[in-house]
């Protein structure tokens, strides 16, 4: 058989059937995530997050999606994100670069139509210095650090950068914005002082509206939301404030398959270094999926699945290709070679299992990897 042919037949095959595990992101919820994260700002606008590939979840599927639940402004952190989602957006949809302006990205950056978020005085005058080439003024958006130290002007060239807008015909500043380190904490303190700062910016630059609140400041108060909201994780159903109940609906279900079962005697060693060994007869699975499926390593001895409802221990070390669990308390015989088991869904939701691995949603999702077979609903 022709090897193009084969390879097509051996795709199909793999793409029905026969995945290890599968990760399904439910695109509707994330609509209804979005419209919910719009009303809660309106009048104000909220972008979208989609740095990441979309915080791991697919950004080529998911832009065009939150652009027919009327999204206009995407924001990536890397210009090749915002050249890798452009051909997905339509003409109305604005692309801003989080991490600014990279040497070497301004003539690109200019002719595909990406707008930098500015950081410092040398990005301004790069831009500035692309606008004078190309003979056209150039939009931009400029970032202030209120408090967290990690991306933005700093106050002490605040008064110098409204000196020098005031003669700058190159820019079109559409907005101006900083970032709250904070918001998933509605108590924390910094949260009213980053606040304060940004209200003295706002006065300092009248001429713009403020962008501020990622998912958590969607929700400290409308305070936040100057004309347009940031929210990332809130979009793909991670909890947008530790305190209180997650307010979005669940986007992610993963589900790994069986590889392998077995009965060990007590004493049994498990795993890698043998940090588990069995206390008695214990019945034991094997799952495919591991570190490099984005499973940390963490996991080891403390995390669980979920198959019917009923928790299945993680036992011994998390290895990178596949995960043992004590699956014990279901009726011998219930789990065999190709069972799905829940990683992510109804029973475990995508918090308890970072609460677990001791991190956060965040790097959960952008950790999930490729080899899952990815369904989109
Ligand atoms: C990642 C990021 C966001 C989105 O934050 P979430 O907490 O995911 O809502 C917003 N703004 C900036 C500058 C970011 O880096």
């Amino acid at each position: 058989m022709d090897n193009g042919i084969r390879n097509n037949r051996i795709r199909e095959w793999t793409s029905n059937e026969g995945a290890s595990g599968y990760l399904t992101i439910d695109l509707g919820a994330i609509r209804r995530n979005y419209e919910k994260l719009s009303a809660a700002v309106s009048p104000a606008k909220a972008a979208a997050v989609v740095k990441a590939d979309s915080y791991g979840l697919g950004a080529t599927k998911i832009a065009p999606v939150l652009l027919s639940a009327g999204c206009r402004h995407f924001f990536v952190a890397h210009f090749c994100e915002a050249i890798e989602i452009s051909p997905h957006l339509s003409d109305e949809a604005r692309i801003f670069v989080l991490n600014g302006l990279q040497p070497g990205n301004e003539t690109p950056a200019a002719e595909a139509d990406i707008i930098p978020v500015l950081n410092s005085m040398e990005q301004l005058r790069r831009w500035s210095a692309t606008a004078r080439a190309i003979h056209r003024r150039l939009p931009a958006v400029l970032q202030f650090d209120t408090g967290m130290s990690r991306l933005g002007f700093p106050p002490e060239e605040r008064s110098f950068l409204v000196e020098e807008l005031r003669s700058n015909q190159d820019l079109d500043i559409l907005f101006i914005m900083s970032h709250l380190a904070s918001a998933d904490d509605e108590d924390s303190q910094q949260n009213g002082d980053q606040l304060s700062e940004m209200r003295r910016i706002a006065e300092e630059f009248p001429a713009f509206g403020v962008c501020f609140a990622n998912s958590g400041g969607v929700f400290l108060s409308n305070e936040y939301h100057g004309v347009l909201a940031r929210p990332g994780i809130a979009l793909y159903g991670g909890t947008p404030n530790n305190g209180g109940s997650n307010p979005m609906e669940p986007v992610v279900s993963l589900d790994v398959a069986v590889i392998q079962t077995r009965t060990v005697p007590a004493g049994a060693r498990v795993g890698y270094g043998a940090t588990f060994v069995t206390k008695t007869e214990t019945r034991l699975a094997t799952i495919a999926a591991g570190y490099a499926d984005g499973l940390p390593r963490s996991l080891s001895d403390s995390g669980a699945v979920y198959y019917n409802g009923v928790r299945l221990p993680i036992v011994g070390r998390v290895s990178m290709d596949s995960i043992t669990i004590d699956v014990s308390a279901l009726p011998a015989g219930t789990l065999s070679l190709g069972s799905l088991v829940e990683v992510i869904g109804p029973n475990q939701t995508l918090e308890m299992l970072a609460a677990d691995a001791g991190t956060i949603s965040y790097e959960i999702l952008t950790s999930l990897g490729h080899r899952y077979r990815r369904q989109y609903r």
